[in-house]
């Protein structure tokens, strides 16, 4: 998830929000501006209204990104690092750099959010109580928190559903993981509870759309997100298992061509580029330093008149933001880490740092493809 603002730092995890949230925050302040608080508070001016619709929406999403840092929190408690937290359409997403290596700690890291949405609810209801028995206060701002208190109990119930992606999902893995000890089929039960939740929320959003009008279309789209995100984690974990015990060695591209950073496009094009079969340039300095990588897409966007003047490393990535793995790591742990790359490529580095491969998500498919046929090879009877 691309993080557009850096609203900062909680419990030393980079938190910020992606533009689409604003989408959502409009949505919803509009929803407590013109409907519900009206409902409860009929007699108060439209600024009130917006005031506190505005006031208990900023509330809502701090309490959206407390529920995701207390994931990340628990994440690094049982040792996986915590790459960032967004806030984006449909809530908020915790990028971790690895999985959970126990069955106990992915059902700590996935409980604990619910849970915290459940504590904040408690909170805003207790607020609700003690400012209602003190009789010393605005109503509307009441009315604001007993909302904070319930929608934080329908989050925490919502995500408590065990259909993966959903916090209930991992849950619901984590369980399978303990009894049957085989991760990789635990989190495609998982996904495919995911994606019947999600066939259920589009049917139930287009019935919502004709009955009730334009709100179904949301719960359309948050059906179709769930539905594509847990086939990716089903996918993902068939990876996984044919990929386990293999390494980066195993997978790259070895010797890689390396071309010099000065060197412009045109000459790229010109010179060049018939050596060179792939689509990935890694870009060495003139002292023979590695400086970034650059990729075929990358160069493609440069209009063909400044070809002849944009150097390479003008289009590159720099190195600090390439995935770089080592020849006997295990390679999804690269692939982890390969995910959130804006390349989807990485540079392997034997111990002395210099360029020994590459890996493209070319050179993954190939062999996840390669040891797929084998295994159906070893299931044919031979004579
Ligand atoms: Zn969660």
């Amino acid at each position: 998830m691309e993080q557009n603002i850096r609203l900062g730092r909680i419990a030393g995890i980079p938190v910020g929000i992606n533009w689409s949230i604003l989408v959502i925050f409009w949505l919803i302040a509009w929803e407590l501006a013109d409907l519900v608080l009206p409902g409860y508070n009929p007699h108060e001016s439209i600024t009130i209204y917006w005031a506190t619709g505005i006031f208990a929406t900023v509330l809502f999403f701090a309490s959206l990104f407390l529920h995701e840092v207390a994931h990340a929190v628990v994440a690094k408690r049982n040792g996986i690092g915590v790459r960032r937290i967004t806030l984006w359409l449909f809530g908020g997403v915790s990028e971790l750099e690895s999985e959970a290596l126990t069955p106990g700690a992915d059902f700590r890291i996935a409980v604990v959010g619910p849970l915290a949405s459940f504590a904040l609810a408690g909170i805003f209801g207790a607020l609700v109580f003690v400012l209602a028995k003190s009789g010393r206060h605005q109503e509307i701002f009441v009315n604001a928190l007993g909302w904070l208190a319930w929608i934080n109990l329908l989050l925490g119930a919502f995500n408590l559903i065990p259909a993966a992606p959903l916090d209930g999902g991992r849950v619901f893995r984590s369980a399978l993981w303990k009894h049957n000890g085989d991760r990789v089929r635990a989190a495609a039960a998982a996904a495919h509870t995911g994606q019947a939740f999600g066939y259920v929320l589009v049917v139930l959003g287009i019935l919502e759309f004709f009955a009730v009008g334009l709100i179904g279309l949301w719960y359309v789209f948050l059906g179709w997100f769930l539905l594509s995100a847990a086939r990716s984690e089903e996918s993902a974990a068939v990876m996984r298992s044919s990929l386990s015990g293999v390494h980066v060695r195993d997978i790259m591209t070895s010797d890689p061509i390396t071309f010099a950073s000065e060197m412009t496009i045109a000459e790229l094009l010109d010179n060049q580029l018939h050596h060179c079969r792939f689509g990935s340039y890694p870009l060495v300095a003139p002292d023979g330093h590695l400086e970034g990588l650059t990729t075929m897409s990358r160069i493609r966007h440069i209009p063909a008149l400044r070809r002849p003047t944009t150097r390479l490393i003008e289009t590159a990535c720099p190195l600090s933001g390439v995935p770089v793995g080592k020849p006997d790591e295990p390679i999804p742990d690269l692939l982890q880490r390969m995910q959130t790359s804006p390349d989807g490529r990485a540079l392997v580095l034997d111990n002395a740092g210099h360029l020994v491969g590459i890996v493209s998500p070319s050179d993954v498919a190939r062999f996840v493809q390669l040891s797929m046929m084998r295994s159906q090879a070893r299931t044919i009877p031979r004579n």
